[in-house]
């Protein structure tokens, strides 16, 4: 009896102690995890930031990670499309299944833009759905941690008490952080903007900023020389300030605009990692109001 109950003992404080292996995908919504997780979680980020993330090679070191995984979490929205749907299958890890209770698809809780008329590819290769880069708008980071926070109190129910306050904490100082980047954009609210793709869309409708081009003809479609020359006009016309241009992306066009018309060429991170001075998501807001032209 005595040893009976003392691996039940064990058996109970080791359950409440093991701490949950969450797998995401991005590193954006590895900081969210661990925000809300803290030490209750550990967190496994599966594609580096300065990757396209549309692109990511379905490596077997990922597919380790996965099969070790009791949960994984997405950004959704057919980003992944090309790599997570296999490194699921080559996994065999029935923890992390879509549709079961370890498994998060983040889109879900997220309002889209640019969700085409048509189930077609017309509107671009890469974004089917609507676009996917929604984690760059700051108030949608308040919405997937209150998402991140549902999903693992299902997960560890013991630790649903910590994981709210963990939140708690995490709304108060971001509210703040909104404040200061909202301030700080006051002045940029009307400007308008050429991006190489359309991956700062959800952040310039938050600060009203017009993106009135891309240089992709559509999302996922390489620039070509007919699209070049209609943005030039384009530019010459509407005087956008600038081109805001992602880091994995290779910015032979913009150079090429910028030679032609004199437009400014930035370079934005879009997520954690994409600049090696990008270390939070704290800092990539503070670099994307702080560069903003
Ligand atoms: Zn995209």
């Amino acid at each position: 009896m005595k040893t009976f109950l003392f691996t039940l003992i064990l058996f109970v404080s080791t359950a409440a102690f093991a701490r949950l292996n969450v797998a995401v995908s991005y590193p954006y919504i590895g900081a969210i995890t661990k925000a809300v997780g803290a030490d209750k979680v550990d967190v496994t980020v599966l594609a580096k930031g300065n990757w396209d993330p549309h692109f990511v090679v379905a490596r077997p070191s990922l597919i380790s990670k996965l099969r070790r995984s009791d949960a994984l979490i997405i950004n959704g929205a057919q980003l992944e499309i090309g790599w997570i749907p296999p490194l699921i299958k080559r996994a065999n890890n029935r923890n992390i299944l879509p549709g079961t209770k370890g498994f998060l698809d983040l889109s879900a809780s997220i309002e889209m833009i640019q969700k085409p008329s048509s189930v077609s590819r017309a509107g671009g290769d890469v974004h089917p759905d609507g676009n996917p880069h929604f984690h760059l708008a700051p108030q949608n980071i308040l919405i997937l941690a209150r998402s991140v926070t549902a999903f693992l109190s299902t997960l560890d129910p013991l630790n649903r008490d910590s994981f709210e306050q963990n939140l708690q904490d995490f709304e108060l100082l971001w509210t703040k952080e909104m404040l200061k980047w909202a301030a700080t954009m006051a002045s940029a609210k009307n400007r308008k903007v050429i991006e190489y793709h359309q991956n700062f869309d959800y952040f310039l409708q938050a600060y009203d900023i017009k993106g009135i081009a891309t240089i992709e003809p559509l999302p996922g479609i390489p620039p070509s020389s007919r699209h070049t020359m209609e943005l030039i006009d384009t530019i010459k016309t509407q005087k956008p300030c600038c081109i805001i241009h992602d880091v994995y992306h290779s910015t032979k066009t913009a150079t090429y605009l910028h030679d032609k018309t004199g437009i400014k060429v930035v370079i934005m991170p879009h997520d954690i990692g994409a600049l090696d001075s990008i270390e939070s998501l704290s800092q990539l807001f503070d670099y994307l109001t702080s560069k903003f032209p």
